[in-house]
């Protein structure tokens, strides 16, 4: 067998993905209630469609797009619209959302669901169908996908490359879409495909999952322009980046974009949800979340509709242990810990990873010993060792200079570092205030 492909650099940590590789997607009973933030996605918030007392059917439109970076808020199920009022939101805000009681008479059926005539339809109608869709990028990002498919003036896509690493540890809800929903994967890449016009498609799964290559690479019709590619299992494989440099031995400049060489990336839960758009016209109303980690009792991978809350994911998976400690939403290198059990699930969760006191305890930051494992850990080549020491001095603005901004905040360089110091915190920290500088000065 030939070596797997991969990008230099980056780090292998332990993966802890046997807790659900093995179990198959279960559905979880609908909720009393749904809460749905206005703003689930990269951009402009969504804009109520309904208010209080309205009846509303599940797979409805029920909030518009705020802009073209937005996309509309379709009900994840039928019931009644109780409120629209700020609620605690999984990335720490409070934020506007739309609370539904939920109909248990309903068949829940889906609102207007049917199948699309796609291979009838322009690039331009199938473009406005996603964004009717209200589809947005399933691997973490949540940037509206009709933009992403829209390729500005000037430039050209000529490949599709679909991202199936699933690279986080402990996440399986990629890999299990594989092995079940391959039929809905590839429908959802020939659009795509149609509508940027791409010459050639590519899937790129880690090779920590030969039962999903093999799936996948079966159901590949022999007329479709579209090849399996496996990669080395390495994090950040899934890095969009990363992922370009592994199967097409390209680089994407510092400060461009993947279309800047001609890729278009998308995540395999995007192109399935876009498949089942397409097959009976689905919109993004539920997801596939893995439940894992040591600190819940029964880790589980559920389809759960969007807006249900985190506590009554966790109660169907038996709840916490008794040393749980913290909860992510995504990965442990990436995830986005929670302070509140009523925060719902979004668009955008992939994976609700629960740690235990073990796991989390506070090691004791050392002074730098210039090791340079750092260096040798960063996919994009910066110097987190010189980085860190500017951010520990608040020297942010000569953090420019050695393109910070180029950080993905992978967390890779605090992961090796053996004095233990939290290189990827101070990144974050130093970025949000540059960010607000930026914005400050454009203000003025
Ligand atoms: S967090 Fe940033 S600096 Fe650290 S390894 Fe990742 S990309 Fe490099
Ligand atoms: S890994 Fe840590 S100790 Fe080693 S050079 Fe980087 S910051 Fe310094």
């Amino acid at each position: 067998m030939s070596e797997a492909k991969t990008f230099r650099h980056g780090i292998h940590p332990p993966e802890h993905k046997e807790l659900t590789a093995g179990r198959a997607i279960e559905r979880i009973k609908f909720p009393d209630r749904v809460v749905l933030p206005l703003s689930q996605h990269i951009g402009a918030p969504s804009r109520p469609l309904v208010k209080a007392g309205d009846k509303v059917f599940r797979g409805q439109v029920i909030a518009e797009p705020g802009g073209f970076v937005s996309v509309p808020l379709h009900s994840s199920v039928t019931g009644t619209v109780v409120a629209i009022r700020k609620h605690h939101h999984p990335n720490g805000s409070l934020a506007e959302c739309i609370v539904i009681d939920v109909d248990h008479t309903s068949a829940q059926t889906l609102y207007d669901g049917y199948a699309r005539d796609w291979e009838s339809m322009s690039s331009a109608q199938l473009l406005e169908e996603i964004r009717q869709g209200g589809f947005v990028g399933l691997g973490g990002a949540a940037f509206p996908t009709h933009v992403k498919l829209a390729v500005p003036e000037g430039k050209h896509a000529r490949w599709l490359l679909i991202n199936g690493c699933e690279c986080e540890p402990y996440l399986t809800s990629d890999h299990r879409i594989m092995l079940e929903w391959a039929d809905s994967i590839l429908l959802g890449i020939k659009v795509m495909a149609r509508i940027l016009g791409t010459e050639k498609s590519y899937i790129a799964v880690e090779n920590n999952k030969w039962d999903a290559i093999k799936a996948l690479r079966d159901r590949i019709p022999a007329d479709m322009p579209c090849e399996l590619v496996p990669l080395e299992t390495k994090y950040p494989q899934g890095a969009e980046k990363m992922l370009i440099t592994a199967v097409l031995k390209k680089e994407v400049p510092s400060g461009k974009l993947p279309i800047d060489v001609q890729v278009v990336v998308q995540n395999v839960g995007t192109a399935a949800g876009i498949g089942d758009w397409f097959a009976f016209g689905q919109p993004l109303i539920e997801r596939v979340v893995t439940v894992t980690g040591p600190g819940v009792v029964h880790p589980t991978t559920l389809l759960a509709p969007v807006g249900m809350s985190l506590a009554e994911v966790l109660t169907h998976c038996g709840g916490l242990t008794d040393d749980a400690r913290e909860i992510l939403f995504g990965g442990p290198m990436m995830g986005t810990p929670q302070q509140f059990l009523d925060v719902p699930i979004l668009k955008g969760t992939s994976g609700i990873v629960c740690l235990t006191e073990g796991q989390l305890q506070q090691r004791q930051e050392y002074p730098c010993i210039r090791c340079s494992a750092c260096l040798d850990a960063c996919p994009v080549y910066l110097n987190p060792s010189s980085l860190g020491a500017l951010a520990r001095a608040g020297k942010y603005d000569d953090m420019i200079g050695q393109h910070i901004m180029d950080c993905m905040e992978c967390g890779s360089c605090s992961y090796v570092c053996p004095s233990n110091i939290p290189l990827v915190q101070r990144f974050r920290v130093a970025k949000g205030l540059l960010r607000e500088k930026q914005a400050r000065e454009k203000a003025a």
